[in-house]
């Protein structure tokens, strides 16, 4: 842990003196191996956890370089929501108190046009916003971002979740080339990455707690004398530990089926997930698992080799993986992104060999445990975070994720926290949205307007 004081900083005294009031004393851990490359304008990828102090690490970059007299857009700041957006604003003035005249504007969706059109005309130093408002700014070309100096990406991985890829490639486009660039991310996917690459100039990688060490994933074998005790050691587990998403591995497609319809049928809600479903059933069944309306995803190794899901709370291994390498590469599939990760694995006499094996691989002795009370089976199966909708328009209606945000978040609506992942094929869009505010959602955007049109929408169930 670093403990460095923000006066080490080449900072301005007018901002100096601000933290002071402000008592920000000792930066972050992020702050304090950021700042330095960020002040010296280098491009910057930077990645900690919520709460970690990543706004005011890009904040008082831009704010230093920032000329006030040259009254002109020099910041642009994209966040996923409306809410982070206000969050970053807010920050940003705070921050910027020492310094007289400065303009921060926020420009989001759900919100009226004709406002923001005229606070730009007003001008401004530092514009936050969502991609999608932003990018109908460029397209109605009432705004214009020829003097940006420091481009900001905010809560990326957030950002690609809900679809906005395309948008922010679009927006980037309309920067200068010899701009600084700066982005900030909880986890670090390999959308990330890839579009890292063609942003950002030589970045510096800055990475705040990470724990990608074997600790992360917790592994424990149980032993089964038959097939209804292996059911029942999952629905134990389940409802033991309530991971908020896992994946169960069987060997076969006749135990994938048995086995998501048996938890469905105690309450769970499971998919399946084959070589025999169709490609809509299929897409439909890895969207709603990885935006989180489905807690509980049952597959072969062969499904779910395209699964591109990070962070999974646990891996059940319904029955032992023929290979260790496979078995190695299926737990591996839970505590990424610093979290905790739980594997479950099942055997039986007749497994004993591969149990040697894995204990040669994982160089320590596998001892069994005990399963659950049974008094466990008593509790309540953990509902889903989310639910999904499906919209019936996509790419070739021209629907984009900023539309599905603006119609959901609108007046009355529910809040941009509220939003999950959106995802938009070439006939359909599916937005994921939390449980408790589904109705209202469900009524928002069925009787609102996307692209000026209304689209039948419906509830996505198991
Ligand atoms: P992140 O974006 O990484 O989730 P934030 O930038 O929102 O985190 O910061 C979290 C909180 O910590 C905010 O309330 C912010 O005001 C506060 N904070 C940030 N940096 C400092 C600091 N150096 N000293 C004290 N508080 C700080
Ligand atoms: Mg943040």
């Amino acid at each position: 842990m670093c403990q460095l004081s923000f006066n080490q900083l080449a900072l301005n005294s007018a901002l100096l003196h601000n933290l002071q009031s402000l008592n920000y004393t000792q930066m972050t851990e992020i702050q304090a191996q950021s700042l330095p490359p960020i002040l010296a304008g280098k491009d910057v990828i930077a990645q900690g956890k919520t709460g970690s102090g990543k706004t005011a690490a890009f904040a008082l970059g831009l704010l230093q370089k920032l000329n006030v007299k040259r009254f002109r857009i020099q910041s642009l700041i994209l966040c996923p929501t409306r809410e982070l957006a206000d969050q970053v604003s807010t920050e940003i003035r705070r921050l910027a108190r020492g310094i007289h005249n400065i303009k921060v504007l926020t420009l989001c969706g759900g919100v009226p046009f004709g406002p923001q059109i005229g606070s730009l005309e007003h001008g401004a130093h530092i514009i936050v916003g969502t991609p999608g408002r932003i990018q109908d700014h460029l397209r109605k070309q009432t705004l214009n971002l020829d003097n940006v100096t420091t481009l900001v990406l905010d809560e990326a991985d957030r950002m690609l979740d809900m679809g906005f890829v395309d948008a922010i490639e679009d927006i980037i486009e309309q920067t200068p080339k010899s701009r600084q660039t700066l982005l900030f991310s909880a986890t670090f996917p390999s959308q990330i990455q890839n579009i890292s690459q063609h942003i950002l100039n030589e970045p510096i990688f800055i990475k705040v707690d990470a724990m990608h060490d074997n600790n992360t994933i917790s592994q424990y074998f149980y032993k089964i004398s038959n097939n209804e005790q292996r059911m029942i050691a999952l629905r134990l587990l389940l409802l033991q530990y309530q991971p908020t998403s896992s994946v169960v591995f069987c060997n076969t497609k006749r135990e994938v089926q048995e086995v998501a319809d048996e938890l469905n049928n105690r309450g769970f809600s499971a998919l399946a997930l084959h070589g025999d479903l169709d490609q809509k059933d299929r897409d439909q069944a890895l969207i709603r698992f990885a935006n989180h309306s489905c807690c509980i995803l049952v597959a072969t190794d062969v499904a779910a080799r395209g699964l591109d899901i990070e962070n999974l709370s646990a891996v059940f291994n319904y029955n032992l993986a023929h290979d260790q390498e496979v078995h190695v590469h299926r737990i591996g599939r839970t505590g990424r992104a610093g979290s905790k990760g739980m594997a479950f694995s099942f055997y039986s006499t007749k497994d004993e060999h591969r149990i040697h094996l894995l204990e040669d691989i994982l160089e320590r002795n596998i001892q069994a445990q005990d399963l659950p009370d049974a008094s466990v089976l008593e509790r309540q199966p953990l509902q889903s975070l989310m639910i999904t909708l499906r919209i019936e328009g996509g790419k070739k209606q021209k629907i984009r994720p900023g539309d599905i945000v603006g119609a959901l978040t609108g007046d009355d609506g529910i809040s941009g926290d509220e939003v999950g992942k959106i995802q938009i094929s070439p006939n359909w869009a599916y937005v994921a949205v939390q449980r408790q505010c589904i109705k209202k959602a469900f009524s928002k955007l069925s009787t609102g307007l996307l692209k000026g049109r209304k689209y039948r929408v419906m509830v996505v169930r198991g």
